[in-house]
């Protein structure tokens, strides 16, 4: 018996991956993992398809990838929040992503208006047509480039000429400290996903990540390709020192990225402390 392989972050078409979620479950059992999570950008809209299709041998626990942002600096900072095993049915909670599903949605649109002004021949419709109904963002205008032969690939429409900076708006996220707080709420588990991915865009001082620990965060994601050796190092450090967990996860979006499922991996201990912590349902093993 192999060494047990635990992926704690992954998107499906719920957001911005490629694959369904019955695609993602499968797609996890044939990489040899034994837990993955669905992690979509502020929906639990994959969760029971993921379900129904679980193989057998794989564990799934179901989770979300929230956008929220820190308000201490000017302009505020965007991060993003991994919430596991929350009850999905949370009012307040329900009610943020929807809010913030909306917000993307509008952003999405004010993005195209700037493309469209400066004659960039993308269309607002094609694009939510792309997101099929999941959480749309930059991803699903970064194909929409693609498709209009203005750039090769998903990484040059995130470079600074295109929805990396000049056409990047920000959209109204979830204050971080109130994310903590309604996951916790909900019975959840909050992991600061990529929390040094400095060539993202703006980072958040560890400061702030104490702060969060004392509001509730549980752990940081540590091993994760936007971060360097340095980078998994320092973050590995700071949890040490705050008693938080630490995991490590492919972030895989299908073909939207490069990475595959499973390239980065959680150790065992730290998903069995996830799961003691977690009270809002349970990690689902199939037969
Ligand atoms: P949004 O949620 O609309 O702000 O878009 C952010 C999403 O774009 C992230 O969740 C990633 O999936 C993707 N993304 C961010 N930076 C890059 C990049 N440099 N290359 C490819 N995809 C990226
Ligand atoms: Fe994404
Ligand atoms: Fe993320
Ligand atoms: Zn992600």
């Amino acid at each position: 018996m192999s060494a047990t392989r635990i992926d704690l972050h992954a998107h499906s078409t719920a957001s911005d991956g490629t694959l369904s979620p019955a695609q993602l479950v499968r797609a996890a059992a044939d990489a040899g993992l034994d837990v993955v999570a669905i992690t979509d950008h502020d929906t639990t809209a994959g969760w029971d398809a993921a379900l129904d299709a679980l193989p057998p041998g794989l564990t799934l626990v179901r989770g979300a990838e929230l956008s929220c942002r820190w308000h201490g600096v000017e302009p505020a900072i965007p991060l993003h929040l991994l919430a596991y095993l929350f009850d999905p049915a949370e009012p307040e909670l329900v009610a943020e992503l929807a809010r913030v599903r909306a917000a993307r949605e509008e952003r999405g649109e004010r993005i195209v208006r700037l493309l469209q002004a400066d004659g960039i021949d993308v269309d607002w419709a094609d694009i939510l047509a792309g997101a099929a109904g999941g959480s749309v963002g930059r991803p699903h205008i970064a194909q929409a480039l693609i498709r209009a032969g203005l750039v090769a690939t998903t990484t040059e429409a995130f470079g600074p000429d295109w929805l990396g900076e000049r056409y990047r708006l920000p959209k109204e996220d979830i204050d971080v400290f109130r994310a903590v707080a309604l996951v916790r709420a909900a019975g959840g588990v909050p992991v600061f996903a990529h929390p040094r991915a400095s060539r993202r865009g703006r980072i958040v001082p560890d400061e702030l990540i104490a702060a969060l620990a004392a509001a509730g965060l549980a752990g940081l994601e540590a091993d994760h390709e936007d971060h360097s050796p340095a980078e998994r190092d320092h973050v590995r450090r700071l949890a040490a020192e705050l008693g938080l967990l630490v995991t490590g996860s492919s972030d895989f979006h299908g073909t939207h990225k490069t990475v595959r499922l499973g390239a980065f991996t959680t150790d065992p201990a730290a998903y069995e402390r996830i799961v003691a912590l977690a009270g809002g349902v349970t990690p689902v093993a199939s037969g």
